[in-house]
């Protein structure tokens, strides 16, 4: 993400509250691309009047950032899933076909919860494609009886 933020400005800084989650040749990517990592507890944030955010880690306080990105992490909400036996990936969403259809017969998944990337369109497109399937595979069950 960092890397991507450098077409907006030449000036970031990472703070890492105080992890050190960053492998040798990641932290030589970074400081190659010019971005500073402060692994520093941030403690407070503060907004001026000129809506300059002030913050203090550690010892120091940092002034005059124009933007603070937050990365809370994601965590796949699929506790239903896997009380239904549904297969997952290690530490995503349900694995599905290209009809959102899982191993559990009768149990489609759409959205966050399927193995795909998490944006409104994916979620809505999944969901049509799940309809379409469970619409034609309640034909061949009312067809075959
Ligand atoms: C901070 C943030 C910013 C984002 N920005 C964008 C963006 O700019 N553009 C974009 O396209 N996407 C964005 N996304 C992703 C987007 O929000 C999701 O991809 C999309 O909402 C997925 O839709 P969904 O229906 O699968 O899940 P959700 O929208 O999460 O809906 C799931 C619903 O199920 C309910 N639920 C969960 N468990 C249970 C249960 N056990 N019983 C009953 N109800 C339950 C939840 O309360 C929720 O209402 C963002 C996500 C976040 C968190």
């Amino acid at each position: 993400m960092a890397l991507e933020l450098r077409k907006l400005s030449k000036n970031l800084t990472i703070f890492t509250d105080s992890r050190k989650y960053f492998s040798p040749r990641q932290r030589l990517v970074i400081s190659a691309a010019g971005i500073k990592i402060n692994a520093e507890k941030v403690h407070e944030v503060k907004k001026d009047d000129a809506e300059i955010l002030h913050l203090s880690s550690g010892a120091n306080s940092i002034s005059d950032l124009d933007v603070l990105f937050v990365n809370n992490g994601n965590t796949v909400n699929r506790e239903l899933l896997l009380q239904l036996n549904c297969k997952c990936a290690l530490v995503g969403g349900a694995i599905t076909n290209k009809k959102q259809q899982t191993n559990v017969c009768g149990l489609y998944v759409a959205g966050d919860s399927s193995l795909d990337m998490q944006f409104v369109v994916v979620a809505a497109a999944e969901g049509a494609k799940a309809g379409v399937a469970i619409h034609n595979d309640l034909l061949e069950v009312d067809n075959a009886i």
